[in-house]
């Protein structure tokens, strides 16, 4: 089924999920805050459109990746002159759990379709159209959106048995807090290792073959060692922003996150000297300096 879908957000994630949508053969339309982030999309197919409103003009799903959730909701605010009554909205930014539920409430006053769908993987699988997408909605309306979802990854995993929004976001944010806590993992014990003067080569060959030898390790370390941090796949500024999201969700839920507490000051010591806008495994550098 060809779908018309309005893309709200053209940053790493939303470009690559907009491109997967175009070859799978849906009319996509686009809008991006900073047009020139958006304008590249034309070559693909894209209309790209001046405001929110035209980009959600007609479509039978308008699809949300954005910062956070206040950028979402401030985006779908502008966007309402254009939402047609009866059009899924997947919302795949990753939000906080009030968010969603403050989302969740906006979709049903504007008659929309709620689903709280963040995604796993980052830049290269979105590129590739092998993300994880999980998901909640209901139940009777999810083949709208399943093409969509086969768009743009490789496998989707429906969460919570009613389709209540909340649990998606709630699954995302655990496995973020592993991504992230590994992520510390490979940049600290990198960092002690110049320090210390050790040979990385010899951290990597003690631990090679053994449960602790991880890709991801091999994956982050080399580009740590090669300073290849740009272009970021997840960004030092968003991997902080989902850190604060995973503390005060712990927070709210009686569980103190020390290691994502820490880890969002090292993001932070690290956009500080100038490493915003790469990538987080550039939190190697927040353990040199003050
Ligand atoms: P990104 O490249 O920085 O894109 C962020 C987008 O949000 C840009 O289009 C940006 O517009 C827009 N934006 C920010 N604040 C805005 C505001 N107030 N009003 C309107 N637009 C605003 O980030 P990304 O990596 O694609 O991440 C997008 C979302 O996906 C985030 O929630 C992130 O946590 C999540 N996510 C990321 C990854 C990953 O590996 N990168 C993986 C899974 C999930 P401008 O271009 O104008 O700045």
């Amino acid at each position: 089924m060809t779908l018309t879908v309005g893309v709200l957000g053209t940053g790493i994630m939303g470009a690559a999920m907009a491109r997967n949508l175009l070859k799978a053969g849906h009319v996509v339309q686009v809008w991006n805050r900073s047009r020139e982030k958006a304008a590249p999309l034309e070559i693909d197919g894209a209309d790209v459109a001046a405001m929110p409103a035209d980009a959600v003009d007609g479509a039978d799903v308008v699809l949300t990746m954005l910062y956070d959730g206040d950028a979402v909701s401030e985006v779908m605010r502008q966007a309402a002159p254009g939402l047609q009554a009866g059009a899924a909205w997947v919302q795949s930014t990753t939000v906080s759990l009030e968010s969603v539920g403050e989302l969740a409430r906006f979709a049903e006053h504007q008659g929309l379709v709620f689903f709280d769908a963040p995604v796993l993987g980052t830049r290269q699988p979105a590129e590739a159209g092998q993300l994880t997408v999980l998901a909640a909605g209901p139940v009777d309306q999810r083949s709208v959106v399943e093409p969509v979802f086969e768009a743009v990854g490789a496998r989707t995993v429906w969460t919570g048995a009613d389709g209540a929004a909340g649990s998606s976001t709630r699954l995302k944010l655990v496995a973020n807090s592993w991504v992230l806590a590994a992520t510390h993992g490979v940049a600290e014990s990198l960092a002690l290792a110049k320090g210390l003067g050790v040979d990385p080569e010899d951290f990597f060959g003690l631990i090679s073959g053994g449960p602790l030898d991880m890709g991801y390790l091999r994956a982050k370390g080399d580009a740590i060692l090669a300073d290849r941090l740009s272009p970021a796949s997840f960004a030092v500024v968003t991997a902080e922003k989902d850190a604060r999201l995973i503390v005060d969700a712990g927070q709210a839920h009686g569980v103190r996150m020390d290691v994502a507490a820490a880890g969002a000051e090292r993001f932070r010591r690290a956009a500080e000297q100038g490493h915003g806008d790469e990538d987080m495994a550039a939190s190697y550098y927040a353990s040199f300096g003050s």
